[in-house]
């Protein structure tokens, strides 16, 4: 969908209560235009690069972030961060436990079915919640996974080359 930057700053307002800045409105239009393209961003400590995942599928409709966050603690500062915001979110830790940002975490229930109903904004996990236990792999393999998250995200993906 091609959204022009005026609009997707409106949008990143109404939910973020903030006017993206210059790097972070050009990160989103380029992911809006989709395609094969994939997008690198490097900017400074502290720019706001962690405002891209969230605002991305808010400018589509029942759409989610998948996250790939190599350290849990990333995942669990992001998880309240964004509860903060009510924005629902939920990771999925390397034994395939789903746990999410809006109950306690011993009394959640969420699970695979929640996620593929487009209950969760953003999904953090780490690669080997996808393909080391059944319900990652479950959910790669579902049908409505494709078309529920448009975009990838990798954190720290300096690191990548030794995960
Ligand atoms: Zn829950």
């Amino acid at each position: 969908m091609i959204m022009n930057r005026e609009e997707i700053s409106v949008i990143v307002n109404s939910v973020f209560g903030v006017r993206p800045k210059d790097k972070q409105e050009e990160a989103l239009e380029h992911l809006m235009k989709g395609g094969s393209g994939d997008l690198l961003l490097n900017l400074p400590v502290g720019y706001g690069k962690s405002l891209v995942y969230p605002a991305f599928p808010f400018l589509h409709a029942s759409s989610s972030s998948l996250v790939i966050a190599l350290l849990n603690i990333i995942q669990t500062e992001q998880l309240a961060s964004l509860n903060l915001r009510s924005i629902p979110a939920c990771k999925i830790a390397m034994s395939g436990n789903i746990t999410c940002n809006f109950h306690a975490t011993d009394m959640c229930s969420c699970g695979l079915q929640q996620i593929i109903d487009g209950d969760f904004k953003v999904i953090f996990c780490h690669p080997e919640s996808l393909f080391s236990n059944s319900i990652g792999q479950a959910l790669l393999l579902s049908s409505e996974f494709p078309s529920l998250v448009k975009a990838v995200f990798i954190d720290e993906c300096h690191v990548f080359d030794k995960w």
